[in-house]
């Protein structure tokens, strides 16, 4: 018998969040139910409950930075205990044995993975909810072990925000010695900065507000550049990386021409509309542009344990959910410090 579980979400794109039921399968014989303490708020929750992206599907309950405590377990989940803590991210299925899946690539799966939420299951049919909601049952591939050291509601954005900007950093190599440009401080942006510091990265913030230079640099920045300020773009020459998180549509030109020659620019931030590109500025220097999106399962706990051996979590806001609503408008006036988290008791 499914469950019916209280959530928020919303009926379609013009609609402010609100209370919502959903049903929740019992778990099968591979499954793991999780009790949600804490769900973070990404930009990408604002993007499609919006319907920005397009073919966003209603109802939606929005949530993809999962965390919580396991409550029950499928008679066959060997890896995790009753009462642990953990994750859910992104994703919550793959096919399982397509090339991107055997090469722990799950969120390029070439059957398409189910997203935790406005998706499917992988049969098709069945719509995901995500974790503005107080349970949710998983199977146990797609669920992250979470450091008990790690403080739970902080740690939720890294389910999101953290792989995002781990996976990109890890993949070109990032490494001691390596300057590293981060546009946009925002959720991702600000783990991105504690992550290529983390690294061993010299860290270079490019932003468009003038107040974020001391959080940048206590976030362990070595240089912040207000990207309207042409003598501080010159400054910020000589990239090895840009990483990209910005949310609203830009010109990649000015970014590009900070790489060095070789220099890899990552795209992760997924605005809505088109940037027209000029080749020229990827000529000039054989530059490359590339994209990332989140990470596979093993990437994913790879993170996690990188940031329990390092202390890291995100700074955050904690709100009850029926805040949400107004915190998706701090959100979009780039006025949160640095990603607020919904307390999911404030739901019971
Ligand atoms: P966020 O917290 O809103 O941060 C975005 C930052 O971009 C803002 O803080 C702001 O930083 C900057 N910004 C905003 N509007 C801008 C504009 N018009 N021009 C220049 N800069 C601007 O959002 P987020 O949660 O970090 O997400 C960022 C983007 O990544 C979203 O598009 C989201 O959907 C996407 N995302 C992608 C993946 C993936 O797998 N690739 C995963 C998660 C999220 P400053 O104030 O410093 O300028
Ligand atoms: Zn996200
Ligand atoms: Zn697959």
């Amino acid at each position: 018998m499914p469950q019916e579980i209280r959530a928020w979400g919303t009926t379609a794109k013009d609609r402010p969040l609100g209370p919502l039921t959903i049903a929740r399968r019992d778990p099968g014989p591979r499954d793991v139910a999780i009790e949600i303490e804490h769900c973070g708020v990404c930009h990408s929750d604002i993007h499609q409950a919006r319907d920005e992206w397009g073919g966003s599907l209603y109802p939606m309950v929005p949530g993809h930075e999962i965390v919580g405590r396991v409550t029950a377990l499928g008679s066959e989940v060997r890896r995790f205990s009753i009462g642990q803590r953990v994750g859910v991210g992104c994703i919550v299925a793959s096919c399982r044995h397509c090339g991107p899946c055997d090469m722990g690539l799950e969120q390029h799966c070439d059957a398409g993975a189910a997203l935790t939420y406005n998706g499917t299951e992988m049969d098709r049919k069945t719509p995901t909810f995500g974790g503005y909601s107080r349970h949710v049952v998983v199977d146990e591939h797609f669920v992250l072990r979470v450091a008990e050291s790690l403080d739970p509601a902080a740690a939720a954005p890294l389910l999101c925000a953290g792989i995002t900007t781990y996976a990109p950093l890890r993949d070109h190599g990032v490494t001691k010695g390596h300057r590293v440009g981060v546009v946009g401080l925002g959720g991702l942006g600000h783990m991105g900065v504690k992550l290529a510091r983390s690294l061993g990265a010299e860290v270079v913030v490019l932003s468009t507000s003038t107040t974020k230079e001391a959080d940048a640099r206590r976030l362990g920045a070595h240089d912040f550049v207000v990207t309207k300020d042409p003598a501080a773009m010159k400054r910020a020459r000589g990239l090895d990386l840009v990483l990209d998180t910005v949310s609203a549509t830009h010109d990649y030109a000015p970014y590009l021409a900070l790489l060095r020659p070789r220099g890899t620019m990552v795209l992760v931030g997924a605005p809505t509309a088109p940037a027209p590109l000029h080749a020229f500025s990827l000529i000039g220097g054989n530059k490359r542009l590339a994209g990332s999106m989140i990470g596979g399962m093993a990437q994913t706990q790879e993170m996690l344990d990188h940031c329990a051996a390092h202390g890291i979590v995100s700074d955050i806001e904690r709100i009850a959910i029926d805040q949400i609503n107004d915190a998706y408008e701090r959100v979009l006036r780039s006025d949160v410090r640095y990603r607020f988290v919904i307390d999911m008791a404030s739901l019971a």
